[in-house]
């Protein structure tokens, strides 16, 4: 068997943030479509690898930088079927509320951002439960229930590999950035489950962690094992965290917050970043949008207490 190839998705038309995965076994996997605007750039990476038919797309959650294409590929590739949470496959078939969703978050930007999210006919639809496995001939994917950064979240362990494909239930890390930052959106981002996520991900021990933005955690500036990664996740989801709480001490209002957690994060990296790698981190998983996911989580706390 082989290692699993990576596919730059050149999301918002910028390459080394979001990426697909091609798992090959007798039957050929794309793990995460990449959105809808990407799918030209996935044909052409498909392509480039000698693909000319696909089994199966899967995705880790239906947010719309991992799953927005899936359905346009499946009209390049009608035999394959797409495999999904069981929580997210009614939002493949109908995006319209996912859709209404994102769009509280990028505003007037979705167009351009995401162009859009064909839907996929519920008879292509495979879905999957925690421990689930594709069977790839000769190799498998096993579905690992990890919610947290979404409700409906699944990591998938290669069995030929041991590589955990992570999705958004780890973290966001750029290979030429090296740094570790929380994938924190609302409204379904939970801390204590992201985190029991991250340490269930680490009892399985796997050889490595890819992350869709971007790629093996042991590559890169400042390469970690699976473990170190764990361990780091956990701490920036935490000290993202002290600082929400702290800036909302004085305000709770979104652009302070905002503003709070940018300034916090420089501080903490002491100007080790350039501007574009910072710019580029942006694109994956803004301040801003971190900051409203935690507001969210923050409230729903409070709420609960009171
Ligand atoms: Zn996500």
């Amino acid at each position: 068997m082989s290692r699993p190839e990576i596919i730059d998705t050149h999301m918002h038309g910028r390459p080394g943030i979001t990426a697909s995965f091609l798992v090959r076994g007798e039957s050929t996997a794309l793990v995460e479509s990449g959105p809808k605007t990407s799918a030209e750039a996935v044909m052409n990476g498909l392509e480039e690898l000698g693909v000319d038919s696909l089994d199966w797309i899967v995705v880790t959650h239906i947010h719309l930088d991992h799953a927005g294409g899936a359905g346009t590929l499946l009209r390049h590739f009608p035999m394959a079927r797409v495999a999904v949470h069981e929580i997210g496959a009614p939002h493949l078939a109908d995006p319209a509320k996912l859709w209404s969703s994102a769009s509280r978050i990028y505003g007037d930007a979705m167009e351009t951002l995401w162009g859009g999210m064909d839907p996929i006919p519920a008879g292509k639809i495979h879905v999957l439960k925690d421990g689930d496995s594709i069977d790839l001939g000769g190799r498998s994917l096993t579905a690992i229930e990890t919610p947290g950064h979404a409700s409906h979240h699944h990591a998938y362990l290669d069995s030929d590999t041991g590589v955990v494909f992570s999705g958004d239930a780890v973290a966001v890390r750029l290979p030429e950035a090296g740094v570790i930052r929380p994938a924190s959106p609302p409204p379904e981002f939970n801390v204590e489950v992201a985190c029991a996520s991250i340490e269930k991900i680490r009892s399985l021990r796997p050889t490595g962690v890819w992350m869709t933005h971007y790629g093996p955690t042991d590559e890169g500036r400042d390469p970690l094992s699976t473990d170190e990664v764990c361990t780091r996740a956990i701490e920036a989801l935490r000290m993202w965290e002290s600082w929400v709480r702290e800036a909302r001490e004085s305000s709770g209002d979104l652009d302070d917050v905002t503003e709070f957690l940018k300034r916090k994060t420089m501080e903490h990296l002491g100007g080790t970043l350039d501007q574009n790698v910072i710019d580029r981190m942006e694109q994956t998983t803004s301040y801003r949008m971190n900051a409203m996911g935690y507001i969210r989580y923050l409230d729903k706390l409070e709420q609960a207490a009171s």
